[in-house]
């Protein structure tokens, strides 16, 4: 594309909101609030929000091997809709990626597929702990991920083979944080036996808790960088607000701040996910510490088909798909004043990068790349999905702004309208601690 301008913006950057207009030279943005320059191309952003596009840090495209749930074309596709512009998968595939083969695998389908920017997280076994080192300092692999409890596949590890974890890796770890040993007790106590919250008690709170503990500790202890995912209990919140290492960066997910277990009657293994939704108080604590220890929203997009989750409730597979939801959903947030246009920046688009050392993005400022998405205020009823699996949660609700233009690195990848439509792809992989 050539360079283009966005005029009467309001440009929300990490820092402030600017009105103006942005100049774009494919891939980057070039100037931001006065522009000077003339331009051909020009988009009318018409008072409109326009963001840093979000960087989710937790997703699970299902590819390789899962092709059924979804794919990388797919829900890249869908995470346009979504205001995403650069995802990070998990390992939980099949075969998992706990190779640099199975990673590099990954790598190529995304390169020919992916319309949004892409890295994916290769997944520590008991096994490739020990060789994990020597491929995982790469400048695409932003992380190695560590499952302390059992969740969709068979990746796990204990808390010792975590410490050993910590001990060897140079890359940052991020961890699903809730102790296995508590959830495989509540399974055996319950196996067989439903009621509507029966999972908030099989995966309760505090396995939650002691683990993220003891993660916060190991983490303070060998100065390792942690990131813990989908944060879900007030005690937590509690937890870091009295001490948050400098090496610990915390993620909580759309669902932990739209449901409660009130929520299960209504919509059972539809909200089914791990960690559990807990109590509407544990809601309450993470609105509120969306502004202090909370540090990104992922959304931790983990599509099953619907003949899977009418499925009764031990047979059936945790996991909430939101991916194409993410920004029109927390701007639920920002119109109910819980958070401010720069908060939403921060938490889905800076924090991001500042944590893994993205390679610039995650703001909107001259010599980024331009992945940039304009806001329409809309109000509008999610009555259809776009992920392969057909459904999210969030059917029938109302959301006050919808996504307009997406643009991954210059280049108009999505344009709403009364056909919404795909345009171009042109993403790259991402880039951690470059200098
Ligand atoms: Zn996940």
């Amino acid at each position: 594309m050539k360079p283009f301008r966005i005029v009467n913006a309001r440009i929300v950057t990490s820092q402030a909101i600017v009105e103006g207009d942005l100049l774009i030279d494919p891939p980057y943005i070039v100037q931001v609030g006065e522009v000077h320059n003339n331009t051909d191309l020009v988009f009318d952003a018409k008072g409109n929000y326009v963001l840093p596009g979000a960087i989710d840090l937790h997703v699970h495209f299902r590819q390789p091997g899962l092709e059924h749930k979804a794919t990388i074309e797919t829900e890249s596709r869908a995470a346009l809709r979504g205001g995403v512009t650069s995802f990070i998968d998990m390992p939980n595939t099949k075969p998992e990626t706990t190779t640099s083969r199975a990673w590099k695998e990954k790598m190529k389908v995304a390169r020919n597929t992916s319309w949004i920017n892409y890295a994916f997280y290769p997944g520590v076994t008991p096994q490739n702990i020990n060789e994990l080192p020597n491929w995982t300092e790469h400048r695409n692999i932003p992380a190695v991920k560590a499952f302390l409890a059992r969740s969709t596949g068979d990746l796990l590890i204990s808390m010792d083979e975590f410490e050993k974890l910590l001990k060897l890796i140079k890359v940052p770890v991020a961890v699903h944080s809730e102790l296995d040993s508590i959830v495989m007790e509540n399974i055996k106590k319950y196996y067989g036996k439903f009621f509507p919250d029966i999972h908030y008690y099989v995966r309760p709170p505090e396995a939650c808790y002691k683990a993220t503990d003891q993660v916060i500790k190991l983490s303070e202890k060998y100065g390792k960088q942690v990131h813990i995912l989908h944060l879900s209990t007030k005690e937590e919140v509690e937890m870091l607000r009295g001490h948050k290492p400098e090496t610990v960066s915390i993620e909580t997910c759309p669902q932990y701040l739209f449901f409660d277990s009130q929520d299960y009657s209504r919509l059972g293994n539809w909200i089914k996910c791990n960690p559990s939704i807990k109590q509407a108080e544990d809601k309450k604590s993470l609105l509120q510490a969306l502004n202090s220890v909370i540090d990104t929203i992922g959304t931790d997009h983990a599509p099953h088909l619907v003949a899977e989750k009418v499925l009764p409730y031990w047979r059936s597979p945790s996991g909430i798909p939101s991916v194409e939801l993410l920004i029109p959903l927390l701007t639920s947030l920002v119109e109910n004043g819980i958070i401010t246009w720069t908060r939403l920046v921060q938490l889905t688009a800076t924090n991001p990068a500042r944590i893994y050392k993205i390679h610039k993005r995650g703001d909107i400022a001259e010599g980024m790349y331009a992945d940039i998405i304009v806001l329409e205020r809309s109000p509008w009823t999610v009555k259809r999905s776009f992920h392969k699996c057909g459904w999210n949660p969030y059917f029938n609700w109302t959301l006050p702004y919808k996504i307009k233009y997406a643009f991954v690195n210059g280049s108009l990848a999505y344009r709403e309208g009364d056909k919404s439509e795909w345009l171009s792809r042109n993403s790259m992989p991402l880039e951690f601690r470059v200098s």
